[in-house]
C-alpha cells in the first residue's frame, strides 16, 4: 500500500524524524484555516500517490491564508499524470540550502535491504541517477543488523554528504531505519532530504510503501487506506476474504489456484480476440478445497459486475475433487437464487484432474440450462469469449 506524503508525514514525525508542521484539507476553507493555525509563509502541496508533483504545478508557496486559499483552489481539482487532486497538504515552509535524496527500500534481486542516497536530490534525481550515477550511492543493508551508527556512517561516506550535516544525517539513518523496520515498510523515499536556513537538516518529502502482508501486526494502517480509491466490488471480496481484483473486460474469471487463474486470463484474452475482443473482467482465485459457499461467495462477486457478460468457471481438481467443486457450483446457483439474486448470465465450467469424470456428470444431471460444460481450457475460453461477446 503506497500512502500519501501527508500519511508519510505523520508516520515520520510519529518516529521522532524531523519534519515540519503540516495538515491535510479538501476544500480551501480547509486550507485557510490550516495556514491560519501554521501562521506565516505555507506551503501548498498536491497530495497524490505519484511523483514530479513539483514539476507538474503541484507544489507552489503561498503567503498568508488568503494567497493559501488561492493556491489550494488552483491545485485542488488538478489532473497530475492521471491523478485527480482531492487533498492538498498545507505544511510550514523552509528556506531550503540543499537537497539531498534519501530512500531504503527492499531490493528483491538482490534479495537484501538497500539505502540510496545522494547529496545531488531533488527534482532531478532521475536524470542525476541516469547521467552521473557516481553521484549516487547504494549501500546494502543486512536485515539482521540492521542500520547502526557504522551502517550510517558508511551511508555519509560513500555519499558524501557535507561534514557539517553529518552527524544530523547519521542520526536520521538511524531513526529512520528504524521507523521502516516498524512499520513494515518496503519502501521510504526522502526527496529533498533538506538542509534549511537554520542548519537543520528536515524530511520534506515522503514516499512510503508499507507491506500489506504484515498487515495482520498493523491494525493502525487499515485506517491509511484511501476509501475513496478503493474499487467496490474489490472491497466486497475482500470482506469475504476472497482473492478478488477487479479487471474491465467481460468475461469473470473463477479458478482454482493463483497460476491456474493468471493463465485463464490469457487464455481468455487471446479467445476474445476472435469475439470482439472480450477480456477477462476480473482475477478470482477460489483457492484449494472451495466449498459451495465459498463458490458461491465468488459467483456473488463476479456476476454483481455489470461489465460480465459470462463467466468462466475453470477448475483443476487436485487435493481439491471435481465432483466436489460440481457440486459446489449446482449449491452456489441454488444459494444465490435463494439469496434473490438469480443468476442469469451464462457459465461455462471446465472441469479436469481428480475426479473430473464424477464432477462433469454432475454438472450434465443437474441440467442447468445456464451452466453449459467444456472440457478443454483453449475450449472453454473460446465459449465464454463467445458468449460474452453475445452479451454484450
Ligand atoms: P515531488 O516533486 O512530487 O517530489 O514533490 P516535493 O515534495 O519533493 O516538492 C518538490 C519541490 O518543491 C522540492 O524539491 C522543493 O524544491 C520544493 N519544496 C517542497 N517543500 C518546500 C518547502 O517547504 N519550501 C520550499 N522553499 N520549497 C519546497
Ligand atoms: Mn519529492
Amino acid at each position: 500500500m503506497d500512502l500519501y506524503e501527508y500519511q508519510g508525514r505523520d508516520l515520520f514525525e510519529r518516529h521522532g524524524l524531523p519534519v515540519l508542521a503540516g495538515g491535510v484539507a479538501e476544500t480551501p476553507e480547509e486550507a485557510r484555516a490550516i495556514a491560519e493555525r501554521l501562521g506565516g509563509r505555507v506551503v501548498v502541496k498536491a497530495q497524490v500517490k505519484v511523483g514530479g508533483r513539483g514539476k507538474a504545478g503541484g507544489v507552489k508557496l503561498a503567503d498568508g491564508p488568503e494567497e493559501t486559499v488561492a493556491r489550494a483552489t488552483d491545485i485542488l481539482g488538478m489532473d497530475i499524470k492521471g491523478h485527480t487532486v482531492h487533498k492538498v497538504m498545507l505544511a510550514e515552509t523552509a528556506d531550503i540550502l540543499e537537497e539531498y535524496y534519501f530512500s531504503y527500500l527492499l531490493d528483491r534481486a538482490n534479495r537484501t535491504f538497500l539505502c540510496i542516497a545522494s547529496v545531488a536530490g531533488g527534482m532531478d534525481i532521475e536524470q542525476v541517477a541516469a547521467e552521473t550515477p557516481e553521484r549516487v550511492a547504494k549501500v546494502a543493508i543486512d536485515a539482521n543488523k540492521g542500520v547502526d551508527v557504522a551502517t550510517a556512517k558508511e551511508i555519509v561516506a560513500k555519499a558524501q554528504f557535507p561534514a557539517e550535516v553529518a552527524d544530523e544525517i547519521i542520526e536520521i539513518a538511524i531513526k529512520l531505519w528504524r521507523a521502516f523496520v516498524a512499520e513494515d515498510a518496503t519502501l521510504v523515499e526522502v526527496n529533498p532530504l533538506a538542509k534549511v536556513a537554520s542548519g537543520r537538516v528536515l524530511l520534506l518529502d515522503a514516499k512510503i510503501t508499507l507491506d500489506e502482508n504484515a498487515g495482520f501486526r498493523h491494525p493502525d494502517h487499515e485506517a491509511l487506506v484511501d476509501q475513496s480509491a478503493v474499487d467496490p466490488l474489490e472491497q466486497a471480496a475482500k470482506a469475504k476474504d476472497l482473492n478478488y481484483v477487479k479487471l474491465d473486460g467481460q468475461v469473470g474469471i473463477i479458478g482454482n489456484g493463483a497460476g491456474l487463474v493468471m493463465s485463464t486470463l490469457d487464455v481468455v484474452a487471446y479467445a476474445g480476440e476472435r469475439h470482439g475482443n472480450v477480456k477477462p473482467a476480473n482475477f478470482l482465485d477460489i483457492g484449494g478445497g472451495a466449498s459451495a459457499a465459498v463458490m458461491a461467495n465468488g459467483l456473488e462477486i463476479v456476476l454483481s459486475d455489470p461489465s460480465v457478460k459470462s463467466v468462466f468457471v475453470n477448475v483443476f481438481g487436485g487435493i481439491t475433487a471435481c465432483d466436489e467443486v460440481a457440486n459446489g457450483i449446482i449449491q452456489a446457483l441454488a444459494l444465490l437464487e435463494q439469496r434473490g439474486e438469480a443468476v442469469t448470465k451464462p457459465l461455462v465450467v471446465r472441469l479436469d484432474g481428480n475426479n473430473a469424470e464424477a464432477g462433469r456428470a454432475i454438472l450434465d444431471g443437474a441440467a442447468n440450462p445456464l451452466v453449459e460444460r467444456v472440457d478443454t481450457m483453449d475450449g472453454a475460453a473460446e465459449r465464454a469469449a463467445e458468449l460474452a461477446a453475445a452479451g454484450v
